[in-house]
């Protein structure tokens, strides 16, 4: 859906209660983990839903707003279980401009990156429902991410082992970064999913990309060796359900993954279909 049809009508105003860096300051990227506060009751969500961020002004070719979405990176029960926050991990971007070659800096991101607690910002939504969990505890969860793709999946492992306090099911994420720094929740200065490692239904697998500098691809192959075989037979059970999120890579590098681990591209196409027409398969790709 492109942004200009998503439904603006209903703005609300919400305020910034807390902000940091979650990639280090030696990292290139900033990444910054936003807390914002609505009023309470005022938004009803799911985990793998986005807000809308609005900022209004004259923008690019005179838009009166500028809109961006962010995937909420907490539960439904709100940011450490307060009704009224929620939580969402923003990359500060920029962008070349084709005709010129300049570097500009991403409207939304900046504007979010830089507001300072007790700022207020218009928000709109909640959207999206086709990247929503299954209700059963039974079912297998394959969650694959890249950067700020991991939002939606820190939302999930919050509901699954906090909220509901187990599952059934196994809990699988697949998750890559550039450089090791950038591993979102997972690196030094917060590791959120440092929480889920004693569970029995949950394992992660990190990549981080062979070449940083020159923007190569993560790879899971590491973990394949050891692993290989039970993702495969884990994707064909018919009751696993798999959420790719995050830059068009993540989609591209788990394709390639699988496409090793299957041992051809026509079996893990084959099997990718089931997914699809099964409506066990969900993208969050932008
Ligand atoms: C459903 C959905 C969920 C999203 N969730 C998140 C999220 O949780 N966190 C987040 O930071 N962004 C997320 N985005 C991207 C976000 O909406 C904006 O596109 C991004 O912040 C850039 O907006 P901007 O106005 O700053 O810059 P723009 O002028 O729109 O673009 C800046 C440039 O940065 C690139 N870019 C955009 N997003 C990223 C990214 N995350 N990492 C690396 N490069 C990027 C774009 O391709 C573009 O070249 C999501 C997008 C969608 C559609």
């Amino acid at each position: 859906m492109k942004l200009a049809q998503y439904d603006i009508t209903h703005p609300q105003t919400a305020r910034v209660v807390q902000t940091f860096r979650i990639t280090p300051e030696s990292s290139p990227v900033e990444v910054r983990h936003i807390t914002l506060q609505v009023p309470d009751g005022s938004l009803s969500y799911v985990e793998g839903q986005s807000i809308g961020v609005l900022i209004r002004g004259k923008h690019e070719f005179g838009n009166p707003y500028h809109l961006r979405l962010y995937s909420i990176a907490s539960a439904r029960e709100g940011e450490n279980g307060v009704g009224s926050d929620i939580s969402i991990c923003v990359r500060r971007c920029s962008y070349i401009d084709e005709v010129n070659g300049e570097e500009y800096p991403g409207v939304a991101s900046n504007y979010l990156c830089d507001r300072k607690v007790g700022d207020e910002i218009t928000l709109t939504g909640p959207y999206g429902s086709h990247f929503t969990m299954p209700p059963m505890r039974e079912t297998n969860l394959l969650m694959v991410g890249v950067g700020t793709g991991i939002a939606p999946f820190r939302a999930f492992a919050k509901r699954i082992f906090h909220e509901k306090g187990y599952w059934k099911g196994k809990v699988l994420l697949f998750y890559g970064a550039n450089h090791g720094l950038e591993l979102l929740y997972m690196n030094d200065m917060v590791n959120d999913f440092q929480l889920y490692y004693d569970e029995e239904t949950f394992q992660a697998f990190e990549a981080i990309s062979p070449r940083p500098h020159l923007d190569a691809p993560v790879t899971w192959e590491a973990h394949m060796n050891d692993h290989g075989e039970d993702v495969w037979d884990l994707v064909q059970e018919p009751n696993t359900y798999v959420y790719v999120a995050g830059l068009e890579s993540a989609l591209e590098s788990f394709n390639k993954t699988m496409i090793r681990v299957a041992d051809s591209e026509a079996a893990w196409n084959d099997v990718q279909e089931t997914l699809k027409q099964n409506g066990r398969w969900a993208e969050l790709i932008y």
